[in-house]
């Protein structure tokens, strides 16, 4: 088998795909996997133990032999708790090889190996009989098969497959039933991740707008989940306009169908508004009666109750197709339609004096296919990136620079994804300026500056900056070359340093006295402690009583293995930290000049200055756009004097995690935090190490 890792190369701003052989270890699979975050939320595992616990006596209670299927069995777990409450024999399956590996240790440490079965195989493999993997089918079905969607990590299939062939009709099953809940909002904040908003440009001539095309207004969007904290959305970002709704629920008890439907449920807005947006969770109840429950619900819904905090399951975002204005306690529905894998959303207004009847005859109109974009603006920019273009601060701030850097003959270069920064220009100059994008991604951008009536004024040059001719630009020399940076292969924020690569490519175009905006960036650095973060790379030791210390073994190994050591992109307004030092700049980058032969590189130390956990060090890039002009991709803000700190809501911030937290109690005697930072100019990448 041969399995292609993907891997974002800074220096050409492509991604590659490095082919590894048979014996791929899957460190990176581990290292960066949700296992640990899994196990650490205790409310989840309480309520499976009590949910095994109860579905094992009842099967008891009926006099019969209590034969447990377990699928995605990671670390055995919830075998483990089903052999603990009197289970006669679990068969634990799990697909994943190292896991599964880990599985058998587990349950042999934790003396259960004559009662758990291991099986290493998806579960549509597992046979049954005699000679199959299991002895006879099984009366309690346990999973764990969700992701935030519920349905995105093929529980249906699974389930659909393991009561055709592994289960014993009337079976057992915890969970018991999912629920999925929704409740419609409007919310600026949330459409500006689907809808690109019209730019005003105050220009000398007048105020000019930039229009989105309107093959992008129509467009349904990429049909990919939009999962988010919500708990960390302020309730001042969303208005709601409906109660909380049941949407439909699966019962995973009895045989589950798996193919594509629709749900539809009917809505009285509570206020007048736009609806734009769906938010959903689901909750799982564990026994029939419906009292042990596991939810996701948002900190608005049930206000008294503690949250479990937790990142593998979240909350989900759904666009509608398109604004609908709705007033207060007009008749609507929403539909959900689903395939095995998703689910989007519809919403319509019912008609004068609908019946039943009536009803019936609209499935058609109820019924919208699945969103994939078709304007291709989507695929271009992602939800963060078109929240960003939609951030008027931003933009007021890099029309500001660019009225500084523009002259009346400046003949002007954007190198950066997607960017609107050549049209923002062109609004701001006078006539005889002259721009070029210089795209060598097919982009079909050219669909944005058509709408905007700005094919002839702004030139796109399909090539790469290393392939440039002087021919591209009708033999003129690049007086101002701007970008943002943004670049789609970006995973890190230093991985948008390819514009400065790009710069360099392109040195023997520009003018001598060539300005360059942004002109510089720097790294920031700054020693944190996370509310909750900390989480997902800290080890379990035990849990609910089982010793699972061979999975942090596992996790650790991982984690020391080959570049797995790196920082990790987490998008940080979600997660909220505090800051233990003051930020600091690490290093600058000076793009008025090429990139150097030689690795940038710094040493220092930095000293903390609050008391708590330090958990890791989070970095980001700062862009100096002209003079006393910049922008941050990462800390805001530092809010108060306790160190909560804001972050950009629309980039990854980078987390390094610390292999050991320090807890600092003495302030008179500072901690202090030494490290080292490599950036390599010929790979692009920064490596880093620090000492506590
Ligand atoms: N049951 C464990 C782990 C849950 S994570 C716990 O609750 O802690 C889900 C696991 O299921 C993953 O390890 C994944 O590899 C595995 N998995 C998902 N679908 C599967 C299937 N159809 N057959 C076998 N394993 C599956």
């Amino acid at each position: 088998m041969k399995i292609f890792c993907g891997r974002a190369n800074p220096t050409t701003g492509s991604m590659e795909w490095l082919e590894e052989g048979e014996d791929y270890d899957y460190h990176q699979e581990i290292a960066r996997s949700r296992y640990a975050d899994m196990l650490h939320d205790k409310d989840r595992n309480v309520k499976y133990y009590q949910g095994i616990r109860a579905a094992v006596s009842r099967v008891k209670e009926r006099g019969e032999k209590a034969i447990v299927l377990d699928i995605g069995t990671g670390t055995g777990l919830l075998s483990m708790m089903a052999a603990s409450a009197g289970a006669d024999f679990c068969y634990a399956i799990e697909v994943f090889k190292p896991m599964a590996n880990a599985a058998v240790k587990i349950v042999e440490k934790n003396g259960f190996s004559d009662k758990i079965k291991v099986i290493n195989k998806h579960s549509t493999e597992v046979t049954v009989g005699p000679d199959g993997d299991m002895q006879c089918r099984a009366n309690i079905l346990v999973t764990e098969l969700f992701d935030t969607e519920l349905i995105g990590e093929g529980a249906l299939p699974t389930y659909e497959h393991a009561h055709k062939y592994l289960v014993q009709e009337g079976c057992e099953a915890v969970p018991h039933r999912a629920t999925v809940y929704v409740q419609l909002v409007e919310s600026r904040r949330m459409w500006s991740w689907k809808k690109l908003f019209p730019v005003h440009v105050e220009a000398e001539d007048g105020e000019k707008i930039l229009v989105p095309p309107l093959e992008m207004e129509n467009c349904p969007g990429v049909p990919s989940v939009c999962d988010i904290q919500l708990n960390q959305m302020p309730s001042s970002d969303f208005s709601t306009l409906s109660d909380v709704v049941t949407m439909f629920s699966v019962d995973f008890s009895k045989p589950v169908q798996s193919a594509s439907t629709y749900y539809r449920v009917q809505l009285e807005p509570l206020k007048s508004g736009k609806a734009q947006i769906v938010l959903s969770w689901w909750d799982i109840d564990m026994d029939p009666s419906g009292m042990i429950n596991c939810t996701m619900a948002p900190y608005w819904v049930k206000p008294t109750s503690a949250l479990q905090w937790r990142d593998h399951w979240m909350q989900c975002v759904y666009f509608l197709p398109r604004e609908e204005p709705v007033l207060q306690g007009e008749k609507l529905y929403l539909t959900a339609c689903r395939d095995e894998y998703s689910v989007w959303y519809n919403l319509q207004k019912a008609r004068e004096g609908e019946n039943k009847a009536d009803e019936e005859e609209h499935k058609a109109d109820v019924l919208v296919e699945s969103p994939v974009c078709r304007c291709r603006a989507h695929l271009l920019w992602n939800r963060p990136r078109l929240g960003e273009l939609n951030d008027q601060h931003r933009t007021r701030q890099y029309l500001q620079s660019l009225r500084k850097v523009l002259k009346t003959d400046s003949i002007c270069l954007c190198i950066s994804d997607g960017s609107l920064l050549p049209v923002l220009a062109h609004y701001l100059g006078a006539k005889q300026v002259q721009y070029f994008v210089l795209f060598f991604r097919s982009l079909h951008f050219s669909l944005f500056f058509k709408a905007n009536h700005l094919e002839d004024k702004i030139k796109i040059i399909e090539a790469r900056p290393e392939l440039l001719k002087p021919s591209h630009l009708e033999d003129k020399k690049i007086s101002v070359l701007v970008g943002e940076p943004f670049f789609t292969t970006s995973l890190l924020p230093w991985h948008n340093l390819y514009f400065w690569y790009a710069r360099t490519a392109v040195s023997t175009h520009l003018a001598s006295n060539v300005t360059v905006l942004p002109q510089s960036a720097s790294l920031h650095m700054m020693i944190v402690e996370f509310q909750d973060l900390w989480r997902i790379r800290s080890p379990c030791g035990t849990c609910e009583g089982f010793d699972i210390q061979t999975l942090d073994d596992m996790i650790k190994d991982s984690l020391n293995f080959r570049e797995s050591k790196e920082a990790e992109p987490h998008p940080l307004w979600e997660y909220p930290c505090k800051s233990l030092s003051d930020p600091q700049e690490v290093l600058t980058f000076d793009f008025t000049k090429a990139v150097p032969q030689h690795c940038l590189s710094t040493e220092g130390s930095v000293k903390i200055l609050r008391k708590g956990k330090s958990h890791g060090a989070v970095l980001w890039m700062e862009y100096c756009l002209a003079a006393d002009i910049s922008v941050s991709t990462g800390l805001v803000q530092l809010s108060d004097e306790k160190g909560n700190c804001e972050w950009n809501p629309h980039c990854k911030q980078a987390v390094y995690f610390f292999s050991s937290v320090i807890e600092s109690e003495i302030l008179s005697d500072p901690t202090v935090v030494t490290y080292a930072i490599n950036f390599d100019t010929k790979t692009g990448e920064i490596a880093m190490d620090f000492k506590l």
